[in-house]
């Protein structure tokens, strides 16, 4: 299992999750070139620990553990994967 960033990320992307994981595993960064290409930020489905530090620190509510995302954001789980070619 792993953690994943749905659609209210899309327009805020605040980075402020990055600053709490503790394995680095939330891209792109700000200071990584594809920070501006990209509308949300993504969550390494094979790094990620699972420990929820992310959760509470996100503003729009946006990350999910893969059991509470809802329906209507799941295609969320492979793009999120997708980033880093898992
Ligand atoms: S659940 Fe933990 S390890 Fe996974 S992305 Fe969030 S802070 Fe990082
Ligand atoms: S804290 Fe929430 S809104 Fe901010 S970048 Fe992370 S997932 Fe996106």
């Amino acid at each position: 299992m792993a953690y994943v960033i749905a659609e209210p990320c899309i327009g805020t992307k605040d980075t402020a999750c990055v600053d709490a994981c503790p394995v680095d595993c939330i891209h792109p960064k700000k200071d990584e070139p594809q920070f501006e290409g990209e509308e949300l930020l993504y969550i390494d489905p094979v790094e990620c620990i699972d420990c929820g530090a992310c959760v509470p620190v996100c503003p729009v509510s946006a990350i999910f553990a893969l059991d509470d995302l809802p329906e209507k954001w799941e295609a969320f789980t492979a793009r999120n994967a997708a980033y880093y070619g898992r």
